[in-house]
């Protein structure tokens, strides 16, 4: 006997994730943070090794209160997880399974896309307008999940906090999430995120400690909703699903304030010069409020190929949903330098 996979998931495309370059300088194809990690991190796992051979706190109730305590709710209202990828994941298994109907961006970010299908959902991708989400034709779609990605994925356009306040209002969706991933790097996080609105109840917003924190290789994320959507999650959650190791390490940083400053003053810097170098070569540059570029290219695979040759990995349009663009994650300072002497020559034909 052989096992089939459910019929459905034939419609399910994996997640093609961006490739690192043999020079960490050159990677530029996954958002990661060019700078590093805060240096108590370092500090923080080591101490947190001797405890290893005991399961980890399953709901991370130290970083959950420092983070309550940051965002002013009540720690009920925060669920960590194993990156803000596997919260996507529960949303869809709670709210989703079976025949739920979910709309978002077209293109969108591809985990809530995948999430979706996974669990024979229903998906409706609304085109963007002008690059960014078109909240107005969103609104419309009857829908039990309603994905807005603010700052967006691939593109780097953000909508304000009243946009996406009317949109809540007018949103025929039962459940709104914004995933605000890149929300350190809008010219004003304070006054753009929508935590006001997820303080109440009436959105879910999820934050990952993958970008402006620089801990993407240790997988963790969180979101704020309200106690409801949290209780519901936690019925379903694998009960271990965030290590020691992780937790220790997000807890240092996001207590490090000054390190994320940094991090976010470098990344204002580069994404200025990284989009004045793609300018001067002749490109269009989406204008960007998170810590990637996207540029319009008129041979993606010729453009991608010519960084490559100068050891610069970016993510091509394609695999995100938009042919004939390429995604620049803003570099180290030595990842620029790289850039720029690419950027001095003409890609060829591709081949
Ligand atoms: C990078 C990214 C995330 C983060 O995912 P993790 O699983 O926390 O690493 C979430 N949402 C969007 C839109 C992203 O681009």
């Amino acid at each position: 006997m052989t096992v089939r996979a459910r019929p459905w998931l034939n419609r399910v495309h994996p997640y093609e994730p961006g490739r690192p370059s043999l020079n960490s300088d050159g990677s530029m194809a996954s958002n990661e943070s060019p700078i590093g990690t805060s240096p108590e991190v370092a500090v923080a796992v080591s101490a947190a090794l001797s405890g290893v051979h005991r399961y980890p706190d399953p709901l991370a109730d130290e970083l959950r209160k420092e983070l309550a305590s940051q965002h002013g709710v009540h720690p009920d209202q925060i669920l960590v997880g194993n990156g803000s990828d596997e919260l996507i994941y529960l949303l869809a298994w709670a709210f989703l399974a079976h025949g739920g109907r979910a709309v978002c961006a077209d293109p969108p970010y591809r985990i809530d896309e995948i999430s979706t299908f996974v669990v024979d959902a229903r998906l409706n991708k609304v085109p963007l307008k002008d690059w960014a989400h078109d909240l107005d034709a969103m609104s419309q779609v009857e829908a039990d999940v309603a994905y807005i990605v603010n700052p967006h994925n691939p593109t780097g356009t953000a909508h304000s906090r009243a946009e996406i306040e009317g949109f809540v209002e007018l949103s025929r969706a039962a459940l709104v999430v914004v995933d605000e991933a890149y929300i350190d790097f809008t010219d004003d996080p304070e006054q753009t995120t929508v935590m006001p609105l997820a303080r109440e109840g009436d959105v879910v917003v999820l934050r990952t400690l993958s970008k402006v924190y620089a801990l993407a290789g240790l997988r963790v994320g969180y979101m704020v909703a309200s106690r409801d959507v949290v209780t519901t999650l936690r019925k379903i959650r694998p009960p271990f699903s965030v290590g020691a190791l992780a937790q220790a390490a997000a807890l240092a940083a996001v207590r490090d304030n000054a390190h994320r400053q940094r991090v976010r003053d470098h990344v204002l810097r580069l994404r200025g010069e990284v989009t004045c170098l793609v300018q001067q070569a002749g490109y269009l540059a989406v204008p960007s409020q998170a810590n990637f570029v996207l540029v319009e290219v008129p041979d993606e695979l010729a453009f991608v190929a010519h960084l490559a040759s100068h050891g610069i990995e970016v993510r091509p349009g394609s695999v995100l949903g938009l042919p004939g663009t390429v995604r620049i994650s803003v570099p180290s300072d030595s990842g620029l330098a790289l850039l720029r002497r690419a950027l001095s020559s003409k890609p060829g034909k591709a081949r």
